[in-house]
């Protein structure tokens, strides 16, 4: 795991499963995770790095529902896990969904744990809608088409966006059961002004871009977008991201908006 200052008051915490990021942010006395890392020795060590760092969370969110992105409580299972109101219904309708992704994925990398997953009583937050930290706020924008969930957390005070499956530089934009090629669209138009607003664009998956980095991705996932609904079968994928894998996973795409 992997742990980069990008604020005074941010950590980003990158994991060695998919270049997972989770991000700690601090205001005052009072600190948020959003996302999480993946293996269970990064589980183990964040709430020491963290509190080396200076961060000692109050609360988690998730930007969405993928098994990937909510396995805060692994690592603080006292807190709270915060969920914007899209995803606490997917919860609420697929219960054990995630766990039983997190066992597959689990097996198919030889990964154990001490403990399976619980996530708790988990916390509907209103999307668009804003949560207190400390001195200031999180703004929580929607942000559907990689799935029929999902949040983009903005946190003025710290010129950062955690905008969850969007904006990789590794991965493609991936329709997901739920997602849509339409309301992934409009997500990204979404985004680009709430990019234009920080310094730094923290994705699900990849490096912590810079805003003309963030702004470059969004063209190129744009142009892929338009690719995708043309159904062409053999794209030019945007570089960094012209690999094997992704082109699996363009054939995935092709079959979930065909
Ligand atoms: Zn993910």
């Amino acid at each position: 795991m992997r742990a980069v200052s990008v604020h005074t008051d941010a950590l980003v915490l990158t994991s060695g499963m998919w270049q997972t990021n989770a991000v700690a942010l601090r205001s005052g006395s009072e600190a948020m995770l959003v996302d999480s890392p993946y293996f269970p020795d990064e589980l183990e060590l964040l709430p020491g790095v963290l509190a080396q760092a200076g961060f000692e969370p109050d609360g988690l969110i998730a930007t969405h529902g993928d098994f990937d992105h909510l396995l805060g409580r692994l690592a603080f299972p006292g807190l709270a896990l915060g969920v914007g109101e899209l995803t606490a219904e997917r919860l609420q309708r697929e219960p054990g969904a995630a766990q039983r992704e997190l066992r597959d994925a689990d097996a198919e990398f030889y990964v154990t744990r001490p403990r399976p997953l619980a996530l708790g009583s988990v916390q509907a937050l209103p999307v668009p809608g804003s949560v207190e930290l400390g001195d200031g706020e999180l703004e929580l924008h929607p942000a559907e088409g990689h799935t029929g969930d999902g949040l983009a957390v903005l946190a003025p005070d710290h010129g950062l966006l955690a905008c969850g499956d969007y904006l990789s530089d590794v991965e493609l934009p991936m329709i997901s059961p739920g997602g849509s090629l339409a309301a992934y669209r409009a997500t990204l138009a979404r985004l680009g002004p709430l990019v234009e607003r920080c310094e730094t664009v923290v994705p699900g998956h990849g490096s912590p871009l810079e805003r003309d980095a963030a702004l470059r991705v969004l063209d190129e996932d744009v142009d892929y977008l338009d690719a995708l609904e043309r159904g062409d079968e053999r794209p030019e994928l945007p570089p960094g991201r012209d690999t094997g894998a992704q082109r699996k996973l363009h054939a995935e795409n092709l079959a979930a908006v065909g």
